[in-house]
Parts: structure tokens; C-alpha cells; sequence
């Protein structure tokens, strides 16, 4: 485990961001029925096209930050923000990968083929819940092409 992400901060109606305290929407993260106020040090993690870590949910709930892969000293941590990634923001990546996808929209579904297959089992049990039918039938389109897909996590519920 990299760290544990600390999503007590929610941004409601009632508790607005407050730029003054230097509360951004940058800073925020939207887990389907709910916005947070990333705090330190989660919320200076970078995109990258193939990061070192991801979000994983424990069943009682709880996010973590936890490696993907092998993460060497001095390393930065990097996460690929098109996981559980909604919406049409676009933005253009420098990550500096040779497969960096450049030019790209925060749409999970917007993916090449090849990282749908890979990062379907790495999406958050809300995103899974939130798209349950689109991601079927994306796992059916891309097994059909001979493509191997794993089960996306459960959520915690059914855990
Ligand atoms: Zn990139």
C-alpha cells in the first residue's frame, strides 16, 4: 500500500470549496454520488498513461493508493486518471511514456481496447455499479474479439 486516502473532506451544498483556504476544484475527486476534497499527499499524485499505482476499495469502504506495479526509491507515484475517469474534460497529456495517448478525454469507455481489458478489474466498486450494463457490454465486445478480460471488483456490499 502507497497510502490511505482521506475522503472525510466532502463538498456539499452545505460545505462549499472555499478558495480562500485554498480549496480548489482541481482538487476534487467525483465518486459518483459524492465529491472530495483530495487531501495531502493524495491530491499532488500525477496522470500517467501506464502509472505505477491505483485506487483500490477495501470492503468496509475505505480507498487506498496501492502499486500496480514495482515502484523503485525516488520513483513518482503516478495513477492513470482515466480509471473511474466520467465525463468529457480533455486534456493533454506529457507524461513522456512511449505509449502516452496525448490528447485524451477523462472517459473510462474512451480507452483503447488493450487498456479497457487491462483496467476493467482496477475500476472502484461505485464506477462498476454506476456503468454495470455499458461495462458488460464492453467485457462481451471485447471478449468476442478474443480479448481476455477479468471480473471488475465487486462492490463492498456483495462483497
Ligand atoms: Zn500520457
Amino acid at each position: 500500500m502507497v497510502l490511505e486516502i482521506d475522503d472525510r473532506r466532502l463538498v456539499t451544498e452545505d460545505q462549499p470549496l472555499d478558495p480562500a483556504a485554498g480549496e480548489h476544484e482541481h482538487h476534487c475527486d467525483w465518486l459518483g454520488d459524492r465529491v472530495v476534497l483530495m487531501q495531502e499527499p493524495e491530491r499532488y499524485i500525477n496522470h500517467r498513461c501506464e502509472p505505477n499505482a491505483y485506487v483500490d476499495t477495501t470492503p468496509d469502504g475505505t480507498r487506498r493508493v496501492v502499486a500496480y506495479r514495482q515502484i523503485w526509491p525516488g520513483e513518482e507515484i503516478t495513477c492513470d486518471y482515466c480509471i473511474d475517469g466520467d465525463g468529457d474534460t480533455v486534456w493533454r497529456c506529457s507524461c513522456g511514456h512511449p505509449d502516452c495517448r496525448q490528447d485524451h478525454t477523462a472517459d473510462f469507455f474512451n480507452l483503447p481496447d488493450h487498456k479497457l481489458a487491462e483496467y476493467i478489474p482496477l475500476l472502484s466498486p461505485w464506477f462498476v455499479q454506476r456503468h454495470r450494463q455499458r461495462l458488460e457490454e464492453v467485457r462481451r465486445d471485447l471478449r468476442d474479439r478474443g480479448m481476455e478480460v477479468q471480473d471488475p471488483s465487486r462492490p463492498p456490499d456483495t462483497a
